[in-house]
């Protein structure tokens, strides 16, 4: 069961959360604002969705408050 959402103009870009090293932020792929996960205050991005498989967190969804893009984050069970 896919809860898909449906495109709009705005790009998704997938960050692989296994390829990232330190604390986890990573820049925007587009703009290059600075995103970090521990961030939660809303100024930099938002949350869009969540998915989780059993307890665990298996994807993230965020995007840009920038530029508007789009960007899911995967690799959560990989990590652990
Ligand atoms: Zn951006």
């Amino acid at each position: 069961m896919m809860n898909e959402v449906v495109a709009k103009k705005s790009m998704v870009y997938t960050i692989d959360l296994t390829k990232i090293d330190g604390d986890g932020s990573f820049p925007c792929p587009k703009c290059g604002v600075t995103i970090s996960p521990d961030d939660e205050s809303d100024e930099v991005y938002h949350i869009v969705e969540t998915k989780v498989v059993g307890e665990e967190l298996s994807e993230l969804t965020l995007q840009c408050n920038r530029c508007g893009s789009k960007i899911r984050l995967v690799g959560f069970l990989a990590a652990i």
